[in-house]
């Protein structure tokens, strides 16, 4: 059985300050245990010390949100994965449309990313999704085919078996609107297909396949009770440590 996982993605919020007193509160809220739920942080780079020590002896994971794929060296602004790792990351979110739309990334780059992860002992998440543009010309599953195969080419099955996936259709991003429970386990359950045909249907049954994309308390339950969705990542609603614990109980 594949346990269920909720990752916060921070994005560009939350000082050193802000970080610590959300946590604080996250635990008191989460004080009988996540019931069964695997709970990741991810705030941006300058926050992650912060979160590690307040983070420390709870059973809440951390992740970043980007990393640079060489271990160091002269580039300027970059964050490398042993870095991450030093600071007690245990996850990396890579790929996600945010970095592809304004950042430059793409299947390649996302691939080389992916393949220094797994190279530096951390787990990435890996994120997929088209945009609205794409879902209304029909090319969906062409595009979640391309960036499935592209990121994932040349990991062996043992690493794709131990990664996380998050299907996160660019449209509903930040905008409030979801895929329905039904569109959103289509696209999840044609990304597992897509595994099993890159690394074996037993390794593909071992992914987490999250979904993301204005994901909050209310919706939580409807996502999570389809097969092929097994966790959420979520940008909005992690940012109040009442909505996200929300979330938390609503995937038990
Ligand atoms: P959202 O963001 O929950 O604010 O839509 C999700 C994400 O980008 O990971």
């Amino acid at each position: 059985m594949r346990m269920p996982l909720i990752a916060g993605n921070w994005k560009m919020y939350k000082t050193v300050p802000e970080t610590v007193e959300f946590i604080n509160e996250l635990k008191k809220l989460l004080a009988g245990g996540t019931g069964g739920v695997e709970v990741v942080l991810c705030p941006p780079h300058t926050s992650l010390g912060a979160a590690a020590q307040a983070l420390a002896g709870s059973d809440i994971n951390l992740a970043a949100q980007n990393m640079y794929w060489e271990e160091q060296g002269a580039f300027t602004g970059e964050i490398s994965p042993p870095m991450l790792r030093e600071i007690g990351c245990k996850y990396v979110i890579l790929g996600h449309s945010e970095r592809r739309q304004y950042f430059g990334e793409t299947d390649e780059t996302v691939n080389k990313k992916v393949k220094a992860a797994f190279k530096h002992g951390l787990i990435p998440i890996v994120c997929v999704g088209e945009t609205l543009e794409q879902r209304e010309s029909g090319v969906t599953e062409k595009v979640i085919d391309t960036q499935v195969r592209g990121a994932l080419a040349g990991l062996d099955r043992t690493q794709t078996a131990s990664l996380v996936m998050a299907y996160e259709p660019v449209w509903a991003i930040g905008t409030g609107r979801t895929a329905s429970d039904d569109d959103a386990q289509k696209v999840n359950g044609l990304i597992r297909g897509l595994l099993a045909e890159v690394a074996g249907r037993e390794a593909a049954e071992k992914v987490r396949i999250q979904y993301g994309g204005s994901v909050k308390p209310e919706n939580t339950a409807g996502l999570m009770g389809k097969p092929d969705i097994d966790g959420a990542l979520v940008g909005g609603a992690s940012l109040k440590p009442d909505s996200f614990a929300g979330i938390i109980k609503a995937a038990r």
